[in-house]
């Protein structure tokens, strides 16, 4: 996707602060962060939104996860904590459409999701 912003970092088009990478996965601190810890997970591969999702990715999606998993261990969240959030289409606040899983931790996450 030529005019897609995550594509973009991913073909090094425009500058990430890099978390975690492999050949499926990329992970970078979010811009504008939430929390102490925010970390946008991405799949190399555009996929839109968490609704484009299919079968063929089942094994880019367990990626994410372990990916999820390392960038928590790098942070220092695992043991105490931490969100992992995917914003789907308008009403679920997704405003990028490529699929991405941000990552929240380092300090206390209030109950409520919205
Ligand atoms: P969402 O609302 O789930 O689509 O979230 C998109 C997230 O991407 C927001 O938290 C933005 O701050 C973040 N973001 C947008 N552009 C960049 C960028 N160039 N580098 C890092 N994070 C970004
Ligand atoms: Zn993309």
């Amino acid at each position: 996707m030529t005019d897609c912003i995550f594509c973009k970092i991913v073909k090094g088009e425009i500058p990430a602060s890099k978390v975690y990478e492999d050949d499926a996965i990329l992970a970078f601190d979010d811009i504008h962060p939430m929390a102490p810890v925010h970390v946008i997970l991405i799949t190399k591969e555009h996929i839109a939104t968490l609704m484009d999702v299919d079968k063929n990715h089942t094994d880019v999606m367990g990626r994410l996860i372990a990916a999820a998993q390392k960038v928590a261990q790098i942070k220092k969240v695992a043991a105490g904590g931490f969100r992992a959030v995917v914003n789907c289409n308008s009403d679920g606040g997704q405003v990028v459409f490529h699929l991405h899983m941000h990552l929240l931790g380092g300090r206390k996450l209030e109950d409520q999701l919205g």
